[in-house]
């Protein structure tokens, strides 16, 4: 009720504006997936769907926010970023924050059946979220690099994991295996134990997925015009990129940095 006497308490609010020139990413990501994954029985080290139905929720979040530019993703976890300009919910972490992970949890639900036709998801997921203020356009570089080498050892690791896993060694044992490893070692386990050169593994499960928004002209024919037209429309689309934080990446979508 507005001019109450109460209205005062307003005033404890936490101010909580990221200030512009940082540029502000969300990450979201699953909570205790190890246990979601395992009651919803994915396949390991990668079930497919389930990227599958992470990377479609986060297309549709792009397509819901156009402040949204980029999104990066792997795993039970994506990293969204807004352009720098950005005005929404005037620059306020925890209005944009709960926004967003709260649309990508209701579009993970009613997304499921999509992806998983034949089983009933156990088991409600939740997810959280945090925001990083990246004070330059490096800064959100170094970000994602980190964020894809993350990828990566995380998913060279569960590949080794899992081979041993399924060539009959125990849990405990296949741990014990790897522990203290170093990135060469695991690719020889693979290589040497398994004939597996983990270079030739779906690009999809070694680097992640980028989602980005690009502009295609199209020649489209209105129907009470002589000749077609020429436009431009803005598209979501999902790429597997060895580095996504390289200068060739972004040279390639020089507009993102605008
Ligand atoms: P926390 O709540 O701390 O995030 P967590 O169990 O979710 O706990 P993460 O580090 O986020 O821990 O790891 C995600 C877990 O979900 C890993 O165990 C990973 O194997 C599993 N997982 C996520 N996506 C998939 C997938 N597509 N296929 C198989 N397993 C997956
Ligand atoms: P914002 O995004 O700013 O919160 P809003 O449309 O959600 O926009 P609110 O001030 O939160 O605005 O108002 C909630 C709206 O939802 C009102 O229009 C209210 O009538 C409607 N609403 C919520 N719950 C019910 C309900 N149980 N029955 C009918 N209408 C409801
Ligand atoms: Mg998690
Ligand atoms: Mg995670
Ligand atoms: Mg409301």
């Amino acid at each position: 009720m507005a001019n109450s006497k109460y209205e005062y308490v307003k005033s404890f609010e936490s101010e909580d504006e990221v200030m512009y020139p940082n540029l502000i990413v969300v990450r979201i990501d699953g909570r205790n997936f190890a246990r979601f994954s395992e009651v919803n029985e994915f396949k390991k080290p990668n079930d497919e769907r389930a990227l599958n139905l992470m990377n479609s929720c986060a297309t549709s979040v792009l397509e819901k926010y156009p402040d949204i530019i980029l999104a990066y993703g792997f795993s039970d976890e994506y990293s969204f970023i807004f352009k720098k300009e950005t005005k929404f919910y005037q620059r306020r972490a925890s209005k944009i924050l709960s926004l967003i992970v709260s649309f990508f949890t209701s579009l993970y639900v009613a997304k499921w059946n999509e992806f998983f036709p034949h089983a009933e998801m156990r088991f409600t997921p939740s997810f959280k979220s945090r925001i990083i203020c990246c004070p330059s356009m490096g800064v959100l570089q170094a970000y994602l690099a980190w964020r894809q080498r993350e990828c990566h050892s995380k998913n060279q690791y569960n590949t080794c994991f899992w081979m041993l896993v399924k060539s009959g060694k125990s849990e405990t044992e296949a741990y014990n295996i790897l522990k203290g490893t170093q990135k060469q070692e695991k690719n020889e386990i693979l290589f040497q134990q398994f004939g597996v050169n983990y270079k030739n593994l779906p690009s999809m499960y070694r680097q992640g997925s980028c989602i980005l928004k690009t502009e295609v002209d199209e020649t489209v024919k209105i129907h009470d015009k002589e000749s077609p037209v020429r436009r431009s429309r803005k598209m979501v689309k999902t790429v597997h990129s060895e580095n996504i934080a390289s200068r060739s990446f972004w040279n390639d979508y020089s507009y993102l940095c605008k």
